[in-house]
């Protein structure tokens, strides 16, 4: 592949993370398997070839990935590739694709012909555990087609970690991201309060999300990531490179002394000058973000965003597999509070064993606590499993997307029927758990003096509450700045939750992507919030500002 050499062309985003990096650019389509697939380019034999070489290598990826998965995130998510490394070499499903080269197509028409032949079967048997397997049939054909366009098309064999770019990337994509071949992604879609974004955050990846349409042509070309200024320089001049370069050690020094500042002080109580003491919790997807979590001074989690398990794999978690997370979870956090939010999925967190309906507004739809009311038994199995964890360390249970007190009430007497079956077979668990809700909506904010009645605390997910206040989809990078102008109705959501459960004793946190922004720190501590839970880059420079409030 050629590249495009005609200059430096500037793209503007919104950073993520505010690193800078640079290097090779690759285009990623993800998009779905429909892609266009050009037709037989060479001849049956040679696209057999092609083929075979193909699945060597995306099977040897994928055993790679596999292992990094067990080792990273646990058992059953490695197990998940280990499926999808197997299918690769499926005798059948090989022969499948090379009957249809055989027939004229081209190596990726007929692996696309072949893998929605299979899946579709695989569907139409009604059987969960097949449908699980239909998904991953798809993933796999992904797989071999991205092989064959990085491999074959750009003539690329080298390791060299590159800067990926993509028309959008799905959490569970995201999770999924090898950093040691990333080296930061793009986006032409997305915004910063997406989860996609909040990932690469938790993962310090260098991100820049919404910079519009970039023409593939770029493919292969180097560029300048800067995710502070949200621009991404494509084809830089040798003078534009140097200076960014230059800035770059530059930055990274200052960063290495504020940073060494930062560690003396992180035992420090984050405590204002007129006294008022606040929490430094993290948030988390997983167990593995503990450990950097209680180096960076973490007091306690304030969010797990339990959803991340469900994201990684591709049939439900049993309720043993569950509790074993949350027991790693429970230890490892040695007595420090662990929150834990039940399931929150639907909108942008779709995970296709839920089989969930495509809808037209999904933010406003199917998601979060709704699905779980409705999902019984998927709700009580994690209920259980939180329970049985709480018996080995300092664990409670956060509900999101509340709206309404029916809402609370029904979580509340499903609890109350887990606690019932655990004691009923002895199982031990914390009969004083905490239980908190988010304040996600307008609505339980509005109604917070009634909701306050009925927990120990709250916790404010900003990223929705701005979401539901203001209408603006926090997925849409067109509408981004209209929050960065008008929090004012935010606060004043927040202000009255704060006010609400404090007269009924209980506490308050804020959890969503503002309790990081050190610009707001002074007016949360002025709302009397008493815990801020941040992802875990961001645990030291918020301790600093709380120190330096009023
Ligand atoms: C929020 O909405 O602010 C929040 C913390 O939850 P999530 O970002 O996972 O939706
Ligand atoms: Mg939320």
């Amino acid at each position: 592949m050629g590249f495009l050499d005609t200059g430096s062309t500037v793209f503007y985003g919104t950073g993520v993370t505010n690193i800078k990096v640079s290097g090779k650019m690759r285009f990623v389509n993800n998009e779905t398997i429909d892609i266009k697939l050009e037709e037989k380019k060479t001849s049956p034999k040679e696209e057999i070839i092609r083929f075979k070489k193909a699945i060597e290598i995306t099977a040897k990826e994928t055993r790679a990935l596999a292992k990094r998965a067990r080792e990273t995130l646990g058992e059953g998510e490695g197990q998940i590739f280990e499926i999808h490394a197997m299918l690769l070499e499926d005798e059948d499903f090989n022969d499948t694709v090379i009957g249809e080269i055989e027939k004229g197509k081209s190596c990726e028409k007929a692996v696309e012909i072949s893998a929605k032949k299979y899946a579709s079967v695989l569907r139409s048997l009604n059987d969960e555990y097949l449908s699980a397997r239909a998904s991953d049939i798809e993933d796999i054909c992904k797989s071999i087609i991205t092989t064959l366009s990085a491999k074959n098309e750009k003539n690329d064999d080298s390791n060299e970690p590159y800067i990926l770019v993509a028309r959008d990337l799905t959490p569970s994509e995201t999770v999924k991201l090898d950093k040691s071949k990333i080296l930061g992604f793009v986006t032409f879609e997305g915004s910063p309060s997406s989860h996609t974004a909040i990932l690469a955050r938790a993962m310090s990846i260098p991100a820049l999300v919404g910079v519009g349409e970039i023409s593939g042509a770029y493919d292969g070309n180097i560029a300048l990531l800067d995710g502070e200024k949200g621009t991404l320089v494509v084809s830089p001049s040798n003078d534009e490179l140097l200076e960014f370069e230059k800035k770059k050690a530059y930055e990274n020094k200052i960063a290495t002394e504020h940073e060494r500042y930062l560690r003396s002080i992180m035992n420090r109580p984050a405590v204002t000058k007129r006294g008022h003491k606040v929490l430094i919790y993290a948030n988390v997807g997983s167990g593995e973000e503990i450990e950097p979590a209680l180096l960076n001074g973490a007091e306690g989690l304030g969010l797990l965003r339990s959803e991340f398990l469900y994201l990684s794999r591709s049939s439900y978690p049993s309720e043993d597999e569950l509790f074993s997370a949350y027991y790693e979870i429970a230890t490892k956090m040695q007595g420090k509070r662990a929150i834990i939010r039940t399931l929150d999925i639907g909108a942008d967190k779709q995970i296709p064993y839920f089989k969930l309906d495509k809808e037209e507004n999904p933010a406003l739809g199917y998601r979060g606590v709704r699905i779980c009311l409705d999902r019984v038994d998927v709700f009580k199995t994690q209920i259980r499993a939180i329970l049985r964890a709480s018996a080995y360390g300092n664990i409670s249970i956060m509900i999101p997307m509340i709206s309404t007190l029916n809402e609370l009430e029904r979580c509340k007497y499903i609890i109350n029927e887990c606690k019932n079956e655990l004691k009923e077979k002895g199982v031990r668990f914390d009969e004083k758990i905490e239980l908190g809700i988010m304040i996600e909506t307008p609505a339980s904010a509005l109604i917070s003096d009634e909701l306050a009645k009925e927990v120990d605390f709250f916790s404010v997910g900003t990223n929705d509450l701005t979401q539901y206040t203001l209408a603006i989809d926090r997925q849409n990078a067109k509408v981004t700045s209209i929050c960065e102008e008008n929090k004012e109705a935010v606060f004043k959501l927040i202000k009255m939750s704060a006010d609400a459960i404090h007269q009924k004793g209980g506490w308050i946190g804020v959890c969503g992507e503002m309790a990081a922004d050190l610009s707001l720190t002074q007016h949360f501590v002025d709302m009397g919030i008493d815990e801020l839970s941040v992802a875990v880059p961001y645990l030291l420079g918020v301790r600093e500002k709380v120190c330096a409030c009023k």
